[in-house]
């Protein structure tokens, strides 16, 4: 077995430096683009996966390379179909992403993250303790999808930025990786939602990118005070600037939004609170998710509001907006700690 720390990493190569590689080593050319197309159109991770190339062939690549730099520390899967999965990343951090399922729909949606860490620090968020660390190459976030389509043997339908990280703080890679999502693995940008928590000066620069990715705003109150405190982001950019530029993304790109919105019993579940979001969202090209906040952790200080009271939200702030579609998002890995950067912190030292 050759040493794995040798092996050249080829995950994230395009065509022509993989041909250029494959020359400088004295292998032909035209064995780039038939590895390529395993790495990237059916998802293969190791040599020996490429039935038409020769045991030989097959040999010698794997003494020389290797697909990717993830390796899949922990798989979870939850009652209802939802799959989770921890990777360590070839510096030893950990990293989450996340596949739904869903009974209605043939789509496969993966949940995928931008970031070791993340600065914004939600109090309610598992990932918001750690902090930022350090921000993931496109060619990490990329392979995250490329990782679960190779172990699940499926192709993925969707794909959310909604993971550990905010994803607008690392823009470069995010769009990087939204393009090539398209181009590689055939996930076009109609497919992908950003979820961010609001950072301005990004959210005017993504409208400007000529993308028909879903713009999502993690928005979780709808005043000032309060989301200062869960979305401490709030305190550089208010909800006034925030709004408007959500408003400027609609109408540059002439798609709608979505607006999240996670419920805390006793912090942001009053009727109070659900009449000033939808008045917030009424001129907002939008629809609105509700989502009952995740509580596989006993430990948290967080809960998760009754039924009425959330059904009961709902329809106030359907009310107020003017007749926005208004979902309660379902629960997905109720029980695998599927909440962004549950499963990651049950590995922390
Ligand atoms: S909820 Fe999102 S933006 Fe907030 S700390 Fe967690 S990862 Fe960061």
């Amino acid at each position: 077995m050759p040493d794995e720390s040798l092996l050249k990493n080829i995950f994230g190569l395009n065509l022509s430096e993989l041909e250029s590689l494959f020359i400088a080593e004295s292998i032909e050319k035209f064995r780039a683009k038939q590895v390529f197309k395993w790495i990237y159109t059916k998802s293969v991770r190791t040599f020996e996966e490429m039935t038409d190339l020769s045991a030989k062939m097959q040999a010698e690549l794997s003494s020389k390379f290797k697909i990717g730099s993830l390796s899949l520390i922990e798989r979870q899967v939850s009652s209802d179909g939802t799959k989770k999965y921890l990777f360590s990343l070839s510096d030893g951090n950990l990293v989450e992403s996340v596949l739904m399922c869903f009974s209605d729909r043939d789509s496969l949606t993966a949940c995928i993250s931008s970031q070791i860490g993340c600065a914004v620090k939600c109090p309610f968020c598992s990932t918001g303790t750690l902090g930022f660390r350090k921000n993931l190459s496109s060619d990490e976030i990329i392979e995250q999808i490329q990782f679960i389509q190779n172990l699940e043997k499926l192709r993925v339908s969707n794909i959310v930025f909604m993971g550990q990280g905010e994803p607008l703080n690392n823009y470069d890679s995010v769009i990087k990786a939204t393009r090539d999502l398209g181009s590689l693995i055939g996930i076009g940008a109609r497919h992908i939602t950003i979820s961010t928590s609001g950072v301005v000066p990004q959210i005017e620069k993504l409208a400007e990118e000529d993308l028909q990715v879903t713009l999502a705003l993690s928005l979780h109150d709808a005043e000032n005070e309060g989301r200062d405190y869960l979305v401490p982001i709030n305190t550089k950019w208010k909800i006034a600037e925030l709004m408007q530029s959500m408003k400027n993304y609609v109408k540059k790109t002439n798609r709608r939004v979505t607006i999240e919105y996670v419920l805390l019993r006793g912090l942001n579940d009053s009727n109070e609170k659900a009449i000033a979001l939808g008045k917030l969202c009424a001129d907002l090209h939008c629809h609105i998710n509700l989502i009952p906040y995740n509580q596989s952790c006993s430990d948290s200080e967080f809960q998760r509001p009754s039924n009425n009271r959330i059904h009961y939200f709902s329809m106030l702030v359907k009310q107020y907006s003017k007749g926005k579609t208004v979902i309660v998002r379902k629960e997905k890995g109720h029980d695998i700690k599927a909440a962004c950067g549950q499963l990651e912190s049950s590995y922390r030292t």
